[in-house]
């Protein structure tokens, strides 16, 4: 009795566990960019979820990644809402898959489809109204991405005017040319994540160094009945679009189609990861329609991984930006695709535990997309192979290591560590943190590798003679340098808090900690019960924080900033000023400050800055060519909603004498 029942429990929690897992390496994917498994086996845990829960209907979860088209946009961009619902494809993996795909093609007729690379890359949609730019979006859950009108503004391959005055939706795929991404230098681990990191940079002016490139691959535009026309239609406009677009008609032709396409792979200076194959008639396309989550009259063939068996000869670690240190396997030199590789990265401790991969086994290798190639399992053991264990020590300082255990990571906690001072110094002289705008990355570098900044608080000792000696530094920039960290001897304490980089010490929360503790010695002293006390200030952070203030290296860095002059501007508890309990939105473009400039200011008068227009909203403030958020907002108030509607001038009023 109840073995059958106790196998499918076992089953069904297996199952869960593949969920949260798979949401898991989503979340990474979407919101950091990080990519904690490769693609491939990425894609094979999904085709083992997805037979479970054909199997198994009735037992889906409702939160399963097959559920989702993406994930959901990050907070700080305005949302972008999709006319259309921009899904993602089902995919195939083989030839068979593909079969039936044009099984149910036949069906309806005879068949005609196209065929196009699928780029690497990262799915936008943009409108054009009368012939001009008007706005983009990224894919986000499908419904609903991110506004990165002004990122998308910087692609130079993209028109912002059409050859004729139309109104159309577009939609394609923004990518980074290998070239491109050759000179970033390591910064990110593919093109596509480079990439997607980009377009999600809340300054463009970071995103235009980046050049990206786009190309179209949907339009939506009446009178065209067919996707190779409508192809050839926004090339008229002048798109750059995907191609080339075949068309087949005979299953030899399709299968041709995709042997080319596999074949030019390398040869393109963009990274492709799979061929589309679509209905060529719209007419059949809205014949066909879609399930919740995909398109039935399109799917996407997965060209293969380039794989490779070879040895682990050694593993070693490297010491990221931001301290995370990451195993990479030494490996018996192998070829894939024509590429010698040497070396690989086993992506973290969790799984080299999972694959249960030791020095000296054989294992997999593959370049999938992926630049950097990735070690995927254990072909076969030696006996002799030895187990890898994470260092106690940093590699590149000595630091002690520490690993959170609801995080993968491991990472050296040390606040001199040179492997992550340059990272620590960017983040410190950030616009949003300490804003110190005369010192540019290559400065930075420059600093730390001369030796002339171990860590932050000597930034506030450099003087004219020591950067007189640096590439790039004549009297003028010397100047504006010294300037720049003079004017910031007085700071806010939040900013200064947030430039830190305390692991888990977000803009928000550093805001939260500032309004409770006002200055250092008061946060430095605080008791676990009185930091727990702080809205939205959870043991996670509360940990972060009293291992980060009993470091004898950070106390040290501490003492040295006050001793250097540094103090700070007290901020005025959140929620009390003229605008405390207040929500307010800002819309439109303002005249005299940035809108992050204004907000702060609202965040400062007690005011509670909100995302979006809704029927309890307290007050809008209105620049120049607001949209729908000042129509919503009347509309709300003729149907008995109360929302105060304000110029920029009339805002500002609010804090005079301020
Ligand atoms: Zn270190």
């Amino acid at each position: 009795m109840g073995g059958r029942d106790d196998d499918f429990t076992m089953m069904h929690e297996a199952y869960l566990a593949l969920v949260s897992r798979l949401n898991q390496y989503a979340k990474a994917y979407y919101t950091r960019d990080e990519s904690l498994i490769t693609d491939t086996e990425y894609d094979r845990l999904y085709q083992d979820l997805l037979s479970y829960e054909a199997a198994n209907p009735l037992l889906m979860a409702p939160h399963s990644p097959s559920q989702r088209v993406g994930d959901q946009p990050l907070d700080q961009f305005q949302p972008f809402h999709h006319s259309q619902r921009l899904p993602s494809l089902d995919n195939a993996f083989d030839w068979p898959q593909i079969q039936a795909f044009w099984d149910r093609l036949a069906k309806l007729g005879p068949v005609a489809m196209s065929v196009e690379p699928k780029i690497d890359g990262l799915a936008v949609a943009i409108r054009y109204e009368k012939g001009v730019f008007h706005s983009g979006g990224t894919r986000g859950d499908g419904s609903r991405g991110e506004d990165v009108s002004l990122n998308l503004k910087t692609i130079r391959s993209l028109p912002l005017r059409l050859s004729s005055p139309v109104d159309i939706e577009v939609r394609g795929e923004v990518f980074m040319r290998k070239s491109v991404f050759a000179a970033l230098d390591g910064q990110f681990a593919n093109p596509r994540n480079a990439a997607a990191g980009s377009m999600r940079q809340l300054d463009p002016a970071i995103c235009a160094q980046r050049c990206l490139d786009i190309q179209l691959y949907q339009g939506f535009y009446e009178g065209i009945s067919t996707h190779s026309e409508m192809i050839s239609f926004l090339a008229q406009l002048g798109f750059p679009v995907v191609g080339p677009v075949r068309e087949v008609t005979s299953q030899d032709a399709l299968q041709g189609a995709l042997a080319d396409i596999s074949q030019q792979r390398d040869r393109l200076d963009w990274e492709i990861d799979g061929v589309v194959i679509k209905a060529n008639s719209f007419q059949i396309q809205e014949e066909m329609g879609a399930t919740s989550k995909a398109p039935r009259w399109a799917i996407a063939y997965k060209l293969a991984a380039q794989q490779g068996v070879t040895v682990i000869e050694d593993i070693v670690v490297q010491v990221g930006r931001t301290g995370v240190l990451t195993p990479v396997a030494q490996l018996r030199p192998v070829s894939l695709a024509g590429v010698r590789i040497q070396r690989a990265t086993l992506h973290n401790m969790d799984h080299i535990e999972r694959k249960g991969i030791r020095i000296g086994d054989e294992v997999s290798v593959e370049r999938a997309g992926d630049v950097i190639p990735a070690v995927v399992e254990v072909v076969t053991s030696s006996a002799d192979a030895r187990a890898f264990k994470m260092p106690d020590a940093c590699p590149v300082c000595g630091g002690e290591v520490q690993h959170d255990e609801d995080e993968v990571a491991y990472r050296c906690c040390n606040w001199s560590c040179q492997a992550q001072l340059k990272g620590r110094l960017a983040h410190f002289c950030h616009r949003k943190a300490m804003d110190l705008d005369g010192i540019g990355v290559s400065l930075l570098e420059q600093l730390v590798d001369t030796g002339l900044v171990t860590r932050l608080s000597d930034l506030y000792q450099l003087t004219a003679n020591q950067l007189s000696v640096l590439d790039r530094m004549g009297e003028k920039s010397i100047t504006n340098c010294l300037t720049a960290i003079q004017q910031k001897r007085h700071v806010r304490f939040d900013r200064f808090l947030f430039g830190l980089g305390i692991p888990f010490v977000g803009q928000r929360t550093a805001s939260l900690l500032a309004s409770a503790f006002p200055d250092l010695d008061q946060l430095m002293g605080a008791s676990e019960e009185s930091l727990l006390a702080v809205d939205e200030v959870g043991p996670k952070i509360v940990a972060s924080l009293l291992s980060t203030f009993s470091s004898s290296d950070f106390q040290e860095m501490m003492a040295h900033f006050i001793q250097l002059g540094l103090t700070f501007e007290v901020l005025s508890p959140v929620g009390e000023g003229p605008l405390s309990n207040q929500t307010i939105l800002f819309t439109g473009s303002l005249q005299e400050m940035t809108r992050d400039i204004a907000q702060e200011k609202a965040i400062k008068w007690g005011a509670k800055v909100v995302g979006s227009v809704s029927k309890r909203l307290d007050i809008l403030v209105v620049g120049a060519n607001a949209g729908s958020k000042l129509a919503k907002a009347q509309a709300f108030n003729e149907s008995g909603a109360s929302i105060q509607i304000m110029t920029e001038a009339e805002f500002l009023q609010i804090g005079e004498g301020d």
